[in-house]
């Protein structure tokens, strides 16, 4: 399949293909929200909790097609024994997070809760990948988000992506090597959630990878499975991306038509949900960034506290983390924050402690410009802004050099700025796909995905008439 984009940052620290596995914490922090949404405890304070027990929920509506389906749950599932207790937000009165202490992990598999596909119908297979917390890795291209629980629309296609372009997020390769038993065994489940001559599709890199080759010895005959050989070019990883990628290829596809996307390592965690009976609890991320020592992958029980995993090697105090790898990643607190059920990277940047020397020449300046483009090569920490103004577009052309989807994010920036949000449709504002690239180069540092998104969140709650 051809491949848009393409963008390579010269930033070092990315991981190696090693896998180093952490042991258990002594205790755990599950974070109640995932996805963007808030889930609600089931847990009391003091409740002692089995691994793989339900211990808080929440409604999945996010969309028109997902709201007339009725009373779609979807679970946290426990990722290990413990002892709860409860973290309230004192403003909000809202339990934000389920501490477990006295950790332990009582099973290392649970007959009963392996499943076999020939013995399971559609419906069953959905209810169980609910209720083990693994429905919400599957992304819909109807809802664009989390596909419907209940079945009212199958999915032509499952596309099992292995390949990722942003350097510093899980290889899809460091999975594939190491689970590769797992991730058969998950795939076995895939035909039971698909619309009839449903397929499977699988998104590798490199044919001939040994990993890749034994893979199309283990699934010869299969006819449900294709193999698609893509560039490792970013945002390739984007399901819009690989929905589109799709669709070009293969003729009979509908526009109507739903196609699923999930990765690697949430085929792997179906394979030994069902297939092996361990309950969903940890996950492969991986560690990298300029600011950390031996950059490498990790795998981490779900819930273990940032500071925990951190090599004290990393001097917090200097350190930028972020969750997510470079180009979307988000700044976290690692005293606080832990690893959530859908992480699969953190990234670490130097932020330089440097005096502001004769700062009254450089009045206003709040942002430094930490990534290697036009004023980051002049002077690491030149500032977004002048005089407390945000920085105008240049009009470099270099946003438009590297949008996948061939937007012109400078013109779209400029109808936004001037409140012209019609014009700004007209020049394919939905048609972003937020791969943040745009931000990543922008000699400005003009927060451009940041503002699309917004100004694409009025435009739904003005439709949706919440506005
Ligand atoms: S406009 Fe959207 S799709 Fe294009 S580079 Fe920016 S974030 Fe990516
Ligand atoms: S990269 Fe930034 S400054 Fe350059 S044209 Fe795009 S928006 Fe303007």
């Amino acid at each position: 399949m051809k491949t848009q984009g393409g963008y390579t940052p010269k930033i070092s620290g990315r991981p190696s293909n090693i896998l180093k596995k952490i042991p258990l914490s002594s205790s755990l922090n599950i974070i109640l929200n995932r996805n963007g949404r808030q889930y609600n405890s089931l847990v009391k304070e003091g409740q002692k909790v089995r691994i793989g027990e339900i211990i808080a929920e929440t409604e999945l509506s996010d969309s028109k097609e997902q709201a007339t389906e009725k009373h779609q749950i979807l679970v946290l599932p426990s990722p290990a024994d413990g002892t709860v207790h409860l973290t309230v937000d004192e403003e909000t009165d809202r339990t934000v997070s389920i501490k477990l202490l006295d950790i332990g992990f009582s099973v290392d598999k649970n007959p009963a809760a392996v499943k076999d596909p020939s013995r399971l119908t559609p419906v069953e297979a959905r209810k169980i990948l609910v209720k083990r917390g693994i429905w919400d890795y599957f992304w819909s291209s109807k809802t664009k988000g989390t596909p419907g629980i209940n079945g009212e629309t199958k999915p032509k296609a499952i596309i099992i992506n292995t390949v990722i372009a942003e350097p510093f997020r899980t290889r899809g390769n460091v999975i594939l090597q190491q689970f590769w038993h797992s991730i058969i065994k998950g795939m076995s489940y895939l035909p039971l959630l698909l619309a009839d001559y449903g397929t499977v599709e699988f998104i590798l890199t490199h044919k001939k990878d040994p990993i890749v080759k034994l893979m199309f010895k283990e699934l010869t005959g299969k006819a449900w499975v294709k193999f698609h050989f893509v560039d490792v070019k970013y945002p390739v990883e984007n399901p819009l991306i690989i929905d589109g990628l799709l669709r070009d290829t293969k003729v009979n596809l509908n526009p109507e038509d739903d196609i699923w996307v999930v990765d690697i390592q949430a085929v792997e965690a179906i394979g030994i949900s069902l297939g092996k009976g361990v309950p969903i609890s940890r996950r492969i991320v991986a560690m990298g960034g300029p600011a950390y020592p031996d950059p490498m992958h990790i795998n981490v029980r779900i819930g273990t506290l940032l500071k925990d995993i951190i090599p004290s090697a990393v001097d917090l105090s200097s350190t930028l983390v972020l969750r997510g790898g470079l180009f979307l990643g988000t700044p976290v607190d690692p005293e606080t924050d832990s690893v959530g059920f859908d992480d699969d990277a953190f990234f670490f940047l130097p932020v330089k402690k440097t005096r502001e020397f004769i700062s009254f020449v450089r009045p206003g300046i709040k942002k430094r410009s930490i990534f290697p483009t036009f004023m980051g090569k002049i002077d690491k920490d030149m500032s977004t802004q002048l005089r407390g103004e945000l920085r105008p577009c240049i009009a470099c052309g270099k946003c438009q050099e590297v949008c996948p989807v061939g937007l012109l994010p400078q013109i779209i920036h400029r109808y936004l700025y001037s409140d012209r949000i019609d014009e700004a449709q007209k020049m394919g504002l939905n048609s972003c796909i937020d791969c943040n690239l745009c931000t990543f180069v922008c000699t400005s540092k003009i927060e451009l995905r940041e503002e699309f998104a917004r100004a694409r969140e009025m435009l739904h709650a003005e439709r949706e008439g919440v506005v």
